[in-house]
């Protein structure tokens, strides 16, 4: 049983919509610290373009001191239009990054689960999505985002190149694959590894690295391969072939933007990013939603909180061993999205649609029900 009573985060809500869907979300954790009785200690924390605004960086080395204490970290958006401008080494996406870096998260958890009452939101046929419950375990802290070489030079002929480069050593791929694998020791024991072994030396190492690992340490799982083309076309044909996909940088990022369309909108998916577990929780740890600062539709209160709000539930489980709260916030969500709840993403032709705000008013509405 959990004895702790109090915990600390750091909320750092960020830019754009980020503020909006953190609001939301806050609400439904002091309704958890209520209900169960436990202290959450909030510090929040200014990053992404408003740190640059305010101190003339992405994030503050104090932020990330912080980070490192706290029980958990939770993350909205950072990013927009304002500061695109800007030389990479000082964008507002540098907090995120350093982040995962300086705190050693190398394994982002995204759970694409299809809730039965956004079943006709999505724009892929019911019968493929039905039931649909997949994790893409995205490799974080290497891979073409993090790689050296990187840079912008003139050539000799007076043009310009931009150059990435992706890497992947043995140590990088072997802590991201047990996370995998662990994680389908308690689902359905399938791991699918998505790279480019075909045309990348990096792919031929990462897959040779993780059928190494398996056949050590886990033969009771079943480990597929697949190249990222053919995963992406696969994830639409018939994405419930998946349990559990783990991949690089790249491709764990374009592959759960695709997948998050399957559950009906970006603003669905939740996610966690997570480092070696110390026992059975990890900490630290970082949650966010997997969508950005939404520049499109921000100050207008019309963001879908759901992302951030599940975020909190993640929080609640992996980090703080408070499993019985983190199944009554999805629960409330579902119920919510059964009883009609839509923000404007998720909302048919001609179907109403709720706020922000309303949206986390209907959510709570429902954790009250479901405790009564
Ligand atoms: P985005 O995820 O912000 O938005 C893509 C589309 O999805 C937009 O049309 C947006 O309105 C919609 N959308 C996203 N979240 C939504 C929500 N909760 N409710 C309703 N609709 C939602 O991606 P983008 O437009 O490519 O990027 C915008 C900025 O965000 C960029 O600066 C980018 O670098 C940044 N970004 C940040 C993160 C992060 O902070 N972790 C992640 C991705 C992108």
């Amino acid at each position: 049983m959990n004895k702790r009573k109090k915990f600390s985060l750091l909320v750092l809500p960020g830019d754009g919509i980020g503020p909006e869907v953190m609001r939301e979300a806050l609400r439904v954790v002091e309704w958890v610290g209520q209900y169960a009785g436990v202290e959450f200690a909030i510090n929040l924390g200014t990053v992404g373009g408003a740190a640059i605004d305010a101190y003339g960086t992405p994030i503050q080395d104090e932020t990330i001191e912080e980070a490192k204490q706290v029980d958990a970290v939770l993350f909205g958006a950072v990013g927009g239009p304002r500061w695109e401008k800007l030389d990479f080494s000082l964008r507002p996406e540098i907090a995120i990054l350093r982040l995962r870096r300086d705190l050693s998260l190398f394994a982002n958890l995204r759970p694409v689960t299809v809730f039965d009452p956004l079943i006709e939101t999505s724009t892929i046929k019911p019968e493929v999505i039905r039931n649909l419950d997949l994790v893409i375990v995205r490799e974080c802290m290497g891979g073409l985002y993090f790689g050296e070489p990187r840079g912008i030079e003139t050539m000799p002929d007076g043009q310009t190149r931009g150059f990435n480069t992706e890497t992947y050593s043995t140590n990088e791929i072997e802590r991201v694959a047990r996370v995998a694998f662990d994680l389908a020791r308690r689902r359905r024991r399938i791991v699918c590894s998505v790279e480019k072994a075909n045309v990348t030396e990096s792919g031929l190492v990462w897959r040779q690295v993780i059928s190494k690992l398996h056949e050590r340490e886990f033969e009771d799982i079943e480990l597929r391969h697949m190249y990222a083309d053919n995963c992406a076309m696969q994830l639409v044909r018939n994405p419930k072939q998946f349990d559990v996909i783990v991949t690089g940088n790249i491709f764990g990022d374009i592959l759960s933007d695709l997948a998050s369309m399957l559950t009906g909108s970006l603003g669905m998916l939740p996610s966690a990013t997570i480092g070696s577990s110390t026992g059975d929780s990890f900490r630290p740890a970082l949650y966010e939603p997997i969508h950005g600062s939404a520049p499109d539709i921000a100050g207008k209160g019309i963001a879908n909180p759901m992302a951030q709000i599940l975020s909190v539930a993640m929080m609640l489980r992996l980090s703080l061993d408070l499993e019985k709260e983190a199944e009554l916030v999805e629960q409330a969500c579902i119920q919510s999205l059964a009883r009609g709840a839509r923000t404007a993403d998720l909302a048919l032709a001609g179907e109403p649609a709720l706020t922000t705000t309303e949206m986390g008013d209907a959510v709570l509405r429902e954790l009250e029900s479901l405790i009564t």
